[in-house]
């Protein structure tokens, strides 16, 4: 079977990197299974959906094409229904939306082929909150990784302060803290390590020293 590395755990821990850093080291296909869910999202806020029409938000998830090109170094793009919605996808309200969407048992079902797609040779990292216990499960390397919610916010303020956005530490903290009860409270599929998964907390680490952690768990 093709070889996948699941990278599973909480927003602002940084899972993106660290997976696209692991991914282009090994040479490894890569999947960013948030960017799915948040293109439904983007998809439904276009469409003008009610985010509590269950059945709508499922058609949406059916008809909703995504696609994703390396555009020169390391600049993945997302395209939506055939538009480049990437810069869109990474807005705050579309993380909410899309944490909304997940929430749907069928929009989950829909996108599981999908996701599984992905798994071709040479190997796949695969980036998200049920890597590792539901989409890929066989795979033969799992990772959790976490930050503590302070590092998470503060990392979080850097990137938003680098791009002019004016937010405050607090409030991205209670933020946060919130999208974490959530996400690991809801009845479906709550984020949670697999068993077989190797806890890794990046907190006070630097991004280099947590990719040589993961890639040592592949190529010890
Ligand atoms: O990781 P990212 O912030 O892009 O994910 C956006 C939202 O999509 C998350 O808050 C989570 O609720 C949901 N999600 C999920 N399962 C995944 C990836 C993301 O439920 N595998």
């Amino acid at each position: 079977a093709v070889p996948v590395l699941t990278i599973d755990g909480p927003s602002g821990a940084g899972k993106g990197t660290v997976s696209r850093l692991v991914a282009r080291r090994l040479g490894w296909h890569y999947l960013d299974s948030g960017a799915l869910y948040r293109a439904v999202g983007v998809a439904a806020s276009w469409a003008d959906l009610d985010l509590s029409d269950a059945a709508a938000l499922v058609r949406c998830t059916f008809d909703t094409e995504v696609r994703f090109r390396e555009q020169g170094e390391g600049d993945l793009r997302v395209l939506v229904n055939g538009v480049d919605a990437t810069g869109e996808l990474r807005l705050e309200t579309t993380g909410t939306v899309a944490s909304a969407i997940a929430a749907i048992p069928e929009v989950r079902a829909a996108l599981k082929e999908r996701q599984r797609a992905f798994r071709t040779a040479p190997g796949l990292v695969a980036d998200g909150r049920d890597m590792g216990t539901v989409i890929f499960p066989d795979a033969p390397f799992k990772v959790f990784l976490t930050a503590s919610a302070q590092e998470r916010a503060d990392r979080r303020y850097k990137q938003l302060n680098d791009k002019g956005v004016s937010v405050t530490l607090d409030g991205l903290l209670r933020e946060i803290l919130a999208r974490d009860a959530r996400d690991a409270q809801r009845t479906v599929a709550p984020l949670r390590p697999a068993e077989d998964a190797v806890l890794l907390d990046s907190t006070g680490m630097p991004i280099e020293a947590v990719v040589d952690k993961v890639l040592s768990l592949v190529r010890p």
